[in-house]
């Protein structure tokens, strides 16, 4: 071997290993969350990644087992993830899939869960507040409480709010003093509009309703409060010419595109994404994995973005990080620590 041979092997070496060892660009995940297994769920549960179908359901049969039975079987897609068994394995394999993504995540969850994962994944986790009417019941998260989780610089952000599953709109006079709070303490609300479980009306949540995917129904809470900062979780997914006027009418709306990443055809994903950005919002949509039990939905949700022949490299990374970073007003200190 010539010693210029040797020399441009070492230079080689060393240019792989600093390569190898470089972090990703960063990902900000506007929809992560921090969950402890239910009981029911010590057995491995599937979920379509993404479904190739959503079922057929008679009605003799009770809907809601069929479902429980389907993502046992994954039966109803291709491709799916898996979830870890045990509270431990969810927390360390979602936090590795941070790691290896170099993700930062705005996480929810009851308030002890977010700080126990806090606590351990430190940056990584961006804490967030989980709430409905029933979760504020039990955590006692009322208008005084939040405003100390808030102002004490503990919780960043005021989501997921799922009262859709409830039957309530965001513009309901009965939330209005909670996005008063969000607006006068400028805290960011992401807020549940679009697709929850399939037939969700009919597996524990009777106040769900299909018109209450539409953003439409967000237009006189916008008009209420318009300093607040708001994204609409799952952009309105299938809602998407609602989505678009909504988006064209209130220019401080946001949207993530949680869980409609990974979970349904990917076909249908990338038209409406396309969609979306065609229409000219490619600056308002942050990217989601709505990882609940599947931390795999991290990795299938970047991959899809990343993946997608329609979008620039600019626009993956608007996606991926640029307009969250915006979004949460991070400082270019904290964007530059994340690289
Ligand atoms: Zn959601």
């Amino acid at each position: 071997m010539s010693h210029r041979f040797a020399f441009i092997l070492l230079l080689h070496c060393i240019v792989n290993d600093a390569v190898s060892q470089r972090k990703p660009l960063p990902v900000i995940d506007m929809h992560l969350h921090a969950l402890q297994l239910k009981k029911s769920m010590t057995a491995p549960i599937k979920i379509g990644a993404p479904f190739r179908d959503l079922g057929l359901h008679d009605p003799k049969d009770n809907y809601s087992d069929e479902f429980d039975a389907a993502l046992l079987t994954s039966k109803w897609a291709d491709h799916y993830l898996v979830s870890p068994t045990t509270n431990d394995s969810l927390r360390l394999l979602t936090f590795a899939a941070l790691d290896k993504h170099n993700v930062y995540g705005v996480t929810s969850g009851d308030i002890e869960t977010v700080r126990q994962w806090k606590k351990e994944a430190g940056s990584r986790i961006i804490p967030a507040i989980y709430w409905d009417f029933n979760s504020a019941k039990k955590e006692k998260l009322t208008i005084d409480s939040l405003e100390k989780l808030f102002t004490s610089g503990e919780f960043k952000v005021f989501g997921e709010v799922t009262i859709q599953y409830e039957g309530y709109s965001a513009s309901d006079s009965a939330f209005d003093s909670y996005l008063a709070l969000a607006e006068r303490l400028d805290i960011p609300v992401g807020i549940h509009i679009g697709c929850g479980s399939p037939g969700a009306p009919y597996k524990g949540s009777p106040g769900y309703r299909a018109r209450l995917h539409s953003p439409l129904v967000l237009e006189e809470a916008l008009l209420r409060h318009p300093k607040l900062r708001i994204y609409a979780m799952h952009a309105g997914w299938p809602m998407l010419d609602d989505m678009l006027a909504t988006l064209y009418t209130h220019p401080q709306l946001y949207v993530d595109i949680a869980a409609i990443c990974f979970m349904i055809p990917q076909k249908e994903f990338y038209f409406y994404l396309e969609r979306l950005v065609n229409a000219g919002f490619g600056k308002r949509i942050m990217f989601g994995s709505d990882n609940m039990i599947w931390p795999g939905a991290i990795d299938a949700g970047i991959k899809a973005i990343n993946k997608a022949a329609f979008l620039t490299q600019d626009q993956k990374r608007d996606i991926l990080f640029n307009n969250a970073a915006r979004f949460l007003r991070l400082s270019e200190e904290t964007i530059r620590k994340m690289h």
